[in-house]
């Protein structure tokens, strides 16, 4: 089967490469901006239709290459298809690119990359280690786009990587929670105290910025969010890297369908609930990416009644969950770590839905849902999917 893979390069353009590219990524959002607006006004948001009412102006007006009045236009049509009652500006720096656009040239000093810009060509060359470099040789490129940040810029390659299928009939049940933030059924553990502290810290810093209200202030508070989110994307490619290399040739992972985190985390505040919501189902999708690399299928259960179920006798009572970490059971007295026993629970489910979801054929579906894509280094910058 075939996995996609998203490889951030950072580029190392010359000065007046440099400066090429700025105009033409600028001339993209501006273009985009401008199409958005004749798509909003006359209420054309099929690519075809549009393509009549903006490609010329496109190109005159923001002297873009054919192809990028092109891709600029597919963004923006893109982008309507998930609202159209409300006029979408485009404000980030990033460009989409196909092959008449970019090219990878392989070289005796390393990789480049050839974009096309507003000018001419630019072929700077790309600043990566061995990893990607060998990401990058077997493969060809499915979609690039070119991003610019912190006055960098980037390009994210996404290319498709033939893996082993995935096959497995022992079942480890995976809970992901915030007391402990992994449990599984084969005894991996990783608790989340540290990284509830850490979060807090994070919490008392922003607030406190918050109430200064000055630019400065609100300035340093975006950028100590964007430091957060790289910090948890960090930890959970941790945590899921550490997991992934635990497991087992013929293992399977199972793991719940995110639908009842939600009103398991309804004690919490609301706000916090949504952070956990997306970094649980964040730390799945790691999960499943790496182990489907190694061979290993990945599945969703429903995950109901998971934390009333006692394993040891199956009776299932609320009155089983003695406290948030202790479940003990009330009929035959199995006592456990709560989240634990949910993880053993999970993988059993796993064993009696067995008819109705093949192993052998993962629910891979999940990524695309939530709109994740994999980088290969868990400080690469969030997925571009409008401008
Ligand atoms: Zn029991």
């Amino acid at each position: 089967m075939k996995l996609s893979k998203t490889v951030v390069c950072k580029l190392k353009p010359s000065t007046e490469d440099f400066e090429k590219l700025l105009s033409t990524i600028e001339a993209f959002r501006d273009a985009c901006n401008y199409i958005s607006k004749v798509a909003f006004e006359r209420r054309v948001f099929n690519p075809v239709a549009l393509h009549h009412m903006v490609y010329r102006e496109t190109r005159q007006e923001f002297n873009l290459p054919a192809n990028l009045a092109i891709r600029a236009r597919d963004r923006v049509a893109k982008a309507y298809k998930q609202r159209r009652n409300k006029l979408l500006k485009f404000t980030k720096l990033s460009m989409d690119l196909d092959e008449r656009l970019f090219r990878l040239i392989y070289k005796p000093d390393g990789i480049h990359a050839s974009i096309s810009t507003v000018q001419k060509r630019v072929k700077p060359p790309l600043d990566i280690g061995d990893y990607q470099r060998k990401l990058l040789e077997d493969a060809r490129p499915t979609h690039v786009v070119l991003v610019y940040r912190d006055k960098q810029f980037f390009l994210h390659i996404t290319v498709k990587r033939e893996i082993p299928e995935p096959k497995g009939s022992n079942p480890i049940g995976v809970d992901i929670g915030m007391n402990n933030l992994l449990v599984a059924s084969n005894g991996f553990k990783v608790k989340g105290k540290s990284i509830l502290k850490k979060r807090r810290c994070f919490r008392e810093l922003r607030s406190s910025l918050q109430s200064k209200g000055t630019k400065s202030a609100k300035r340093r508070l975006k950028r100590l969010s964007k430091k957060e989110r790289r910090w948890v994307n960090t930890v959970l490619h941790q945590v899921s890297r550490k997991f992934v290399s635990a497991l087992k040739k013929g293992d399977v992972v199972v793991m719940e369908k995110l639908t009842g985190i939600r009103n398991r985390a309804k004690h919490r505040k609301s706000q916090n609930g949504d952070f956990h919501s997306w970094s649980f189902r964040k730390l799945q999708s790691y999960i499943e990416y790496k182990a489907l690399e190694k061979g290993i299928p990945v599945v969703y259960v429903n995950p109901r009644n998971t934390s009333k179920t006692c394993p040891r006798c199956g009776h299932i009572d609320r009155a089983n969950r003695r406290t948030q970490p202790l479940f003990r059971c009330i009929r035959c007295g199995f006592q456990h770590n709560a989240d634990y026993v949910a993880s053993l629970n999970l993988s059993k489910l796993e064993l009696a839905q067995l008819g109705q979801a093949p192993v052998n054929v993962p629910n891979v579906g999940m990524n695309d849902d939530f709109g994740i894509i994999h980088y290969d280094s868990p400080t690469s910058p969030q997925a571009y999917s409008r401008g």
